[in-house]
């Protein structure tokens, strides 16, 4: 039958097969809040209510700027649903992008936590098309709010939770929005459909992908307005396991004990997130009760971390890699039966690679030339991608893709023979050294392999000789003591010998940008008078 793909199915199936599977969020007012799949397509009844009342309109963008919680799923599918596109703004930039993403977006509606009160009194005068702002709890106040603002609440309790007829939007037109971080330029932002968003959903459940099941509780850490967590929201109602959010509070301690409270049975987040964890689980001398897999993505998992879940925590690590412009699964590692009768190094090795293509995207490797690249686990080039939920065009018209159909990603990649890709490098982080490249993930991971460095990065330095030379830039674990020479020692049995960093330098904390990564930007513009050694 030729039935369109609409997101709303995803939670209305969900509703009805698994009405009583809970959904628990941590919540902006402290309380941990229990919801039901049930419930929560009710409430979405009402909202899709409350929105056309508000004026939103097919194509309309309704904004948020929100934690993960119960409401910010409410609002994805609730303003999906009537054909209205979500687009979710990171809290975690600042006013004056915020109010260019905004007024580039064109949003009508902006809700928002009370954690981004503050925020959005700040942005506000410079929003040129929001027109309502709705605030999503209760219990905080706006001290003299520069604008009206409505109760996200009172607006629910206005409606009916009958459920809705629902319409059939176009399933090849906007439904969400995100806007890349800007690590590497100007944000960019990219639309999702219904066709790609349920597409996603159903490739990355698959056994081995995600595997996702009724049987899990998972915890999206990475957040609703990074790329939609993933597609998590999705996936997640479609194969009906419980959600447990985490809200604001992201710190290792409160991770830990929502997973050991909800009995969750995967975690997803980026690696930031996870040394956070890791490092408190550790110094308590804390195991995990339920968690069986965390999948790992947005940046590299080093060897360190994949050791740390996988030896001394039992708990199996699914590397992922993706982007904004790609849904964002497109690979991911889930080791075949002959690598995990591998000895554990070797097994661990392998894993940092990013993994295999799933079903739907097809990836490539080029040359600078455009000529493609062999598949051999040695060759790097630029890594291409296609499929039905990679970008095309951004907001705004911005081409995306290139006019042969394939997205070129920026980034550096092997493929071996088994299909396995490894991200070597961002083509602007990569260290060009002497005509050679050194990769810097490489090189960072090796160092964290170090058990008293807690974080790294490496940026390129300019050198008369060599035109670069790698600069690592070292975080140690609290009361710990290392010198560089002890560090390049460390080094030497890793890496290359002319890769090793004539310069090393230790600091109190690395900069992250909005979605948990390290800001070589930052670093590059304070290290760029680093003496060349
Ligand atoms: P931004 O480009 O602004 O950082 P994205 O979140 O879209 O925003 O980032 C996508 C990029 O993140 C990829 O192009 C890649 O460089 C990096 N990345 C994602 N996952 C991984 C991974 N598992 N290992 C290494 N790099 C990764």
């Amino acid at each position: 039958m030729p039935m369109p793909l609409r997101v709303i199915d995803l939670l209305r199936h969900a509703a009805r097969n698994h009405p009583q599977v809970e959904i628990v969020s941590r919540r902006v007012e402290g309380d941990v809040h229990r919801s039901t799949y049930a419930a929560t397509y009710q409430r979405v009844c009402r909202l899709a209510r409350a929105l056309e009342a508000l004026g939103v309109a097919r194509g309309d963008k309704v904004a948020t700027l929100a934690w993960n919680t119960d409401r910010h799923l409410e609002l994805y599918y609730g303003s999906m649903a009537i054909g209205a596109v979500c687009h979710t703004l990171n809290p975690r930039l600042t006013v004056d992008q915020l109010v260019w993403i905004c007024n580039h977006a064109g949003d009508r509606v902006l809700c928002f936590d009370a954690s981004f009160a503050p925020l959005v009194a700040a942005a506000a005068a410079g929003l040129r098309t929001v027109t309502r702002f709705v605030l999503l709890s209760r219990t905080a106040t706006m001290a003299a709010p520069p604008v009206e603002v409505l109760d996200y609440e009172e607006l629910l309790a206005r409606q009916s939770d009958a459920e809705v007829d629902w319409p059939t939007p176009d399933e090849n037109a906007p439904c969400g929005l995100c806007y890349t971080s800007g690590t590497t330029g100007d944000p960019k932002g990219v639309a999702y459909t219904p066709r790609s968003t349920l597409l996603h959903a159903w490739a990355s459940a698959l056994p081995d992908v995600l595997g996702l099941s009724a049987q899990d509780a998972v915890l999206p850490v990475v957040p609703m307005f990074h790329v939609n967590a993933w597609g998590l929201p999705f996936s997640l109602p479609m194969v009906g396991a419980k959600i447990v959010f985490p809200g604001p509070a992201l710190d290792g301690k409160s991770l830990y004990e929502l997973c050991e409270a909800e009995g969750v049975t995967m975690a997803a987040g980026v690696p930031t997130i996870w040394l956070g964890l890791l490092e408190h689980v550790r110094s308590q001398g804390l195991r995990f009760g339920t968690l069986r897999r965390t999948v790992i993505g947005g940046a590299a998992a080093g060897e360190a971390m994949v050791r740390a879940f996988e030896v001394d925590h039992d708990v199996r690590v699914l590397h992922g890699w993706g982007m904004t412009e790609t849904s964002p699964v497109a690979a991911l590692n889930q080791p075949t039966p002959r690598q995990r009768g591998l000895p554990a190094d070797e097994r661990i090795r392998l894993q940092t690679k990013q993994g295999r293509e799933l079903f739907g995207v097809e990836m490539r490797l080029e040359d600078e030339d455009g000529r493609v690249l062999a598949r051999d686990g040695a060759t790097s080039g630029r890594l291409l991608v296609r499929g039905p939920w990679v970008v095309q065009t951004y907001q705004g018209g911005v081409p995306g893709a290139r006019a042969d159909g394939w997205f070129d990603t920026g980034d550096i990649a092997t493929i071996d023979a088994d299909g396995f890709m490894q991200i070597v490098d961002r083509a602007k982080d990569v260290v060009k050294s002497g005509g050679e490249w050194i990769s810097s993930i490489a090189l960072e991971n090796a160092a964290m392999t170090h058990p008293a460095v807690l974080e790294a990065a490496v940026i390129g330095i300019p050198h008369p000789k060599w035109d670069e030379r790698p600069l690592l830039v070292c975080v140690l674990r609290p009361g710990q003591v290392l010198d560089a020479d002890a560090l390049r020692a460390h080094l030497a049995p890793l890496v290359a010998k002319w890769w090793l960093p004539e310069a090393i330098e230790f600091v109190d904390a690395l900069p992250h940008g909005a979605t948990g990564k390290v800001l070589k930007t930052v670093l590059r513009a304070r290290f760029a008078a680093a003496p060349s050694p």
